[in-house]
């Protein structure tokens, strides 16, 4: 039997084994094979990194930033260079369609970093003068070594939406990818070297999260910790971050309704975006619409029309180019999927469509499909409206006026984003204004802006990124004040 490719830590520029001589498996969700080993790091392979990190960080943040923004810019048109095979390596990670990763998930890394590489060029701190006695300015500095952590469902996507803006502003950092799905991560490493990164400015450590990420929360070295991922994990990395003081970034997790009024232009097009906007990736955005809340006048319209076009997704394997859907991205995900639908059931909910796991002939026949599922009959206190899935399942919910929609809307315990369906600008604006969501999208969903401020409230998280809300979370704001007279 061929040996299975091995992952490496990127540790000081090099590529290193894990001190533990100790190797995860990582399965093809679309064949349920174990296809690659990612290393199985500990607090020994953190210190090397965070020490690397250290030695690194003072002659990377002398580094002019138009000599850091040329840097990232190389690297982004590696990854460029790489955009099928990486597109390739995503799907067979992760379980999405290859399409998708290839429109979706690498271009938008080679934005990512070029956006920040740009930006960090831009980029110029406040001034406060005291009408002539005094003169304030701001220094924004790098704070040396920080952590990212990114989770699975957007892999190198999310993984370079931090790293890029940490390395652009001048810090070292230490970065974790989800070991469920590292390998995109783990070549992004070997093209940074390629690029010509200083070693020590960029490493990367694979491994669990309660053996590596709580390590790096930990680390004293380390200064400041951004983070995607659960909420349940978000809420653990605050409590060990909290007794350091240490700078957080937490994008959480979401239940995010989206809204459609009776008057909504209900095209086609729209229609599809609807459709997308619970369905694309598996559900396992976290910006999916999973509460689909529908005026009740044209509830039974919508339903039938909605229904046919998730009829049509078709399921299958991630690299054929007419799948909709490919396999949720691990076993454990299937069976939280699975057992939430079951659930669903239990709890007195009509499934419409889906409901069950798909069984593909040939190579997916071990896959980890399901069906796109729509439910309705639920109340919104109901489990199924209140936890996050995390897959395709949306489930359907009548309302009749605007303060009906606006409460069951805002009636959860999450608050990432909000899709609303509507002709009547001033109601999109007057509800978008009470919406308790840090996304609001009016007639369209995932249309992104990279410099727009990017998370939720309540239990979807704490901060912002994007634009110079990522910029100013990596950099340490000190205030000059000069006196003059
Ligand atoms: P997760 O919380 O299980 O893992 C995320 C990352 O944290 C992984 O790298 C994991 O190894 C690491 N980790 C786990 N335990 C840790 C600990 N104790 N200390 C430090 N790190 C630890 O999340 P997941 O299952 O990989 O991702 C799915 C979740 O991510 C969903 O809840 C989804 O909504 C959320 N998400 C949020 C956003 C957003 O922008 N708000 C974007 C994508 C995904």
């Amino acid at each position: 039997m061929p040996s299975l490719p091995t992952l490496a830590n990127l540790i000081d520029g090099a590529a290193v084994a894990p001190r533990s001589g100790v190797w995860l498996d990582v399965h093809e969700p679309a064949t349920g094979a174990v296809f690659a080993r990612c290393p199985a790091s500990d607090a020994r392979d953190v210190d090397a990194a965070v020490a690397a990190a250290q030695r690194a960080a003072p002659g990377w943040a002398a580094t002019p930033a138009e000599t850091r923004a040329r840097l990232l810019h190389r690297l982004a048109d590696l990854v460029e260079r790489e955009l099928d095979a990486l597109a390739r390596l995503e799907s067979r990670d992760s379980g999405k369609p290859v399409a998708l990763a290839h429109s979706l998930d690498i271009p938008r890394a080679v934005a990512n970093l070029r956006f920040f590489a740009s930006a960090i060029t831009q980029w110029a701190s406040e001034a406060h003068a005291m009408d002539g006695h005094a003169l304030n300015y701001t220094l924004r500095q790098p704070l040396g070594v920080v952590a990212c952590i990114s989770p699975w469902n957007l892999p190198l996507y999310l993984f370079t939406w931090k790293i890029a803006p940490a390395l652009a502003a001048g810090n070292a950092v230490v970065a974790k990818p989800s070991e469920i799905t590292p390998c995109t991560a783990a070549r992004l490493g070997e093209l940074a070297v390629e690029a010509g990164l200083p070693p020590g400015v960029l490493n990367i450590v694979h491994g669990q999260g309660p053996q590596v990420g709580q390590a790096l929360v930990e680390h004293a070295g380390v200064k400041a910790v951004s983070f995607t991922g659960s909420t349940k994990t978000g809420a653990a990395i605050a409590a060990a971050a909290a007794p350091h003081f240490k700078k957080l970034s937490l994008e959480l997790g979401g239940k995010n309704p989206a809204i459609v009024f009776a008057d909504a232009d209900l095209s086609d097009a729209n229609l599809d975006t609807i459709v997308r906007s619970g369905f694309a990736n598996q559900g396992e955005i976290c910006l999916c619409g999973s509460r689909l809340l529908v005026q009740r006048s044209i509830y039974d319209a919508f339903k039938q029309r909605y229904l046919a076009r998730v009829r049509a997704l078709r399921v299958g394997d991630p690299e054929d180019a007419a799948s909709d859907l490919g396999a949720l991205v691990s076993q454990a995900h299937f069976d939280k999927v699975t057992g939430c639908i079951a659930q669903a059931r239990a709890e007195g909910g009509r499934v419409l469509c889906g409901g069950e796991a798909v069984r593909l002939d040939g190579r997916c026949a071990d896959g980890w499909f399901v069906a796109p599922t729509v439910l309705e009959g639920l109340p919104n206190d109901a489990v199924t409206n209140q936890t996050e899935i995390f897959g395709p399942v949306v489930s359907l919910i009548p309302f009749d006026g605007e303060d009906e929609a606006l409460a069951l809307a805002n009636g959860t315990g999450y608050g990432l984003a909000a899709s609303l369906w509507t002709s009547n600008l001033e109601r999109a604006h007057r509800l978008s204004a009470r919406l308790e969501f840090g996304i609001v999208w009016i007639n369209c969903w995932l249309l992104r802006d990279l410099r727009t401020p990017f998370g939720g409230v309540k239990n979807s998280g704490l901060g912002r990124e994007g634009g110079v809300e990522a910029l100013r979370f990596f950099t340490e704001p000190k205030n000059i004040c000069l006196r003059l007279s």
